[in-house]
């Protein structure tokens, strides 16, 4: 089922600026930035707050009026304390380095499972998992498991992600993952009828 979601995303991946890079500070920034907005939304004000906090020492030293303004467009104010909070941590911390393991990863102020499985993925290809809601969603239809509720946390749907990213390049398949759950694998309606598994899917039959 990889290789057809792999085959699937070579015709359908999604461009975004943040994606070229497998620097765990701007994945963490895009990723903050991501949390219950769209990825359209994000992307220029991503751009404007990488140029301005190029890392984690520049950002560690904003005020953080400067970051509320600066990415107040995508509202949830809580956010701009995580960009503060992390990288202070990060810096006082690690020295500014970003640490190379889930376990310390998610120590960070604002980081929780699914950031912290995003940049092991992205930029250390050494993620054990990666889910959030999304990726859930997919697992629970495709494997048939009809669970309610958080099913994020739920223990067959954590496994099930282990399983599946068993590859090559974790990188790829997140980001194939995540513009597969975007546009045909979607929380209303998916496209089941143009999904590229649905043979192998339990609830389509
Ligand atoms: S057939 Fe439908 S429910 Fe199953 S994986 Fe494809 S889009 Fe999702």
């Amino acid at each position: 089922m990889q290789k057809q979601i792999f085959r699937w995303h070579k015709q359908n991946n999604r461009i975004f600026f943040w994606r070229f890079n497998r620097i765990p500070y701007k994945i963490m920034i895009a990723e903050f930035m991501l949390q219950r907005t769209k990825a359209e939304q994000v992307e220029p004000v991503y751009k404007k707050f990488i140029s301005q906090y190029p890392g984690i020492s520049a950002l560690s030293k904003a005020k953080l009026i400067t970051i509320r303004k600066l990415t107040s467009s995508l509202g949830l104010h809580w956010r701009a304390t995580n960009f503060l909070y992390a990288s202070k941590y990060i810096s006082n911390n690690y020295n500014g380095r970003f640490p190379k393991t889930r376990k310390e990863l998610l120590n960070i102020p604002g980081i929780g499972d699914y950031v912290a499985g995003a940049i092991m993925a992205v930029c250390y290809n050494n993620a054990d998992y990666v889910i959030d809601s999304n990726i859930a969603r997919f697992i629970n239809r495709y494997y048939g498991f009809k669970l309610s509720g958080e099913i994020r946390r739920k223990k067959i749907i954590i496994d099930t992600s282990k399983k599946l990213f068993r590859v090559k390049d974790q990188r790829k398949f997140l980001f194939a993952l995540l513009d597969f759950t975007a546009l045909i694998c979607k929380p209303i309606k998916p496209n089941c009828n143009i999904c590229p598994i649905k043979k192998g899917c339990k609830s389509f039959k």
